[in-house]
């Protein structure tokens, strides 16, 4: 069942005479409503369609963000829809299935809407090693991003879970957040030079695998690892892998480039039509740079309406003059 808020007529969003939107777009998250909202603003029909599982919710607090730290992310979210409703912009629940080209967009058992453009921002999933206690304290004090949590773990007793690549460089950049960082090896085989780098920068490197990770009813407590020991530490950080939601996009044709698709500065994507902003086309997106992202797509994407209305308005006119009908 899909069901429509911020809706003005009280069924689904304000749509075309025909039933159409200007622009669909795929997700509700910092991206998505950030580009419905400069829509709505500048008077298209635009509908958001989001499966509500952004990927922050997890977290409590969101940080990094001006005018906004340290909100819960599902407050920026609320208040980005109460603000696109202001614009007669449609919020519509449901998962996207498919879209077909041209453009309609299937939703799960639901309607089919029609769009002469698409925003897909459907963002990332975050695949997290398989180490027990890490999906139970992931986004409280298990954490991949310094700059988002880091400040809040100042000072404390850290770990870093060498899980994968990326990992010695999160270690690295760790050690501005606190003098105490010890980088646990794990399954990782440390290249000398990566040993030397973390050593000399006064991190402690922890060699044998991980167990689990020990937790209590105020946090993290340690990390066990499988010879017995237990390191205690305050909070851990890991970089997990990163999969965009974009089969929504590679179904369209959508380029890829080195496992993401490849979008222009504004989020245009190979289609004509179909542009994308957000995690699923950057990982490195924050939730600030998403919005921007969203921003920037929704710019370009009135542009291009715009290059269509007045084509058909010209064709139009040139019609009416060949027979007669203006002069
Ligand atoms: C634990 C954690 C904490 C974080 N903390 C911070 C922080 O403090 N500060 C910060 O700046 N960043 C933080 N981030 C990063 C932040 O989550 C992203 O920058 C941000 O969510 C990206 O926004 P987005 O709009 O691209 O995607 P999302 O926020 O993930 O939104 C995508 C939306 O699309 C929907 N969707 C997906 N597929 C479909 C479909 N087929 N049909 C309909 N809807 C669909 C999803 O349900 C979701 O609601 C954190 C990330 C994690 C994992």
């Amino acid at each position: 069942m899909n069901e429509a808020t911020n809706d003005q007529a009280g069924g689904v969003p304000r749509a075309a005479g025909d039933g159409s939107y200007d622009v669909v777009a795929v997700g509700a998250g910092a991206a998505g409503l950030n580009a419905a909202l400069l829509l709505g603003r500048a008077r298209r029909r635009v509908a958001v369609i989001d499966a509500g599982e952004p990927r922050n919710a997890p977290a409590a607090h969101m940080h990094g963000f001006l005018s906004r730290d340290g909100l819960p992310p599902a407050t920026l979210l609320e208040l980005g829809r109460a603000e696109i409703a202001r614009y007669g912009a449609g919020l519509v629940r449901g998962r996207v299935e498919h879209i077909d080209p041209g453009f309609h967009v299937r939703l799960d058992g639901g309607p089919v809407l029609a769009a002469r453009r698409i925003l897909v921002a459907t963002g990332l999933r975050d695949e997290l090693p398989d180490i027990p206690g890490v999906r139970e304290r992931w986004g409280k004090d298990v954490l991949h991003c310094p700059y988002c949590h880091g400040f809040e773990v100042r000072d404390r007793p850290l770990a870093v879970l060498g899980t994968g690549p990326g990992a010695v460089h999160q270690a690295l950049l760790l050690r501005g957040w606190s003098d105490d960082v010890a980088f646990f090896a794990h399954t990782l085989d440390l290249a000398a030079e990566d040993r030397e780098r973390l050593e000399a920068r006064g991190l402690r490197i922890v060699e044998g695998r991980i167990e689990h990770l020990v937790a209590d009813g105020d946090g993290l407590r340690g990390v066990a690892l499988a010879d017995g020991r237990t390191v205690p530490r305050a909070a851990a950080f890991l970089f997990p892998r990163l999969v965009p939601n974009d089969g929504l996009l590679t179904r369209l044709g959508c380029e890829k480039d080195g496992g993401w698709v490849v979008t222009d500065r504004t989020g245009r994507t190979s289609v004509a039509g179909v542009w994308a902003a957000g995690n699923v086309v950057d990982p490195r997106a924050q939730v600030v740079t998403a919005a921007g992202m969203g921003s920037a797509a929704a710019f370009a994407i009135n542009n291009d309406l715009l290059e269509e209305d007045v084509a058909g308005a010209v064709a139009r006119r040139r019609a009416a003059t060949a027979g007669g009908g203006v002069r």
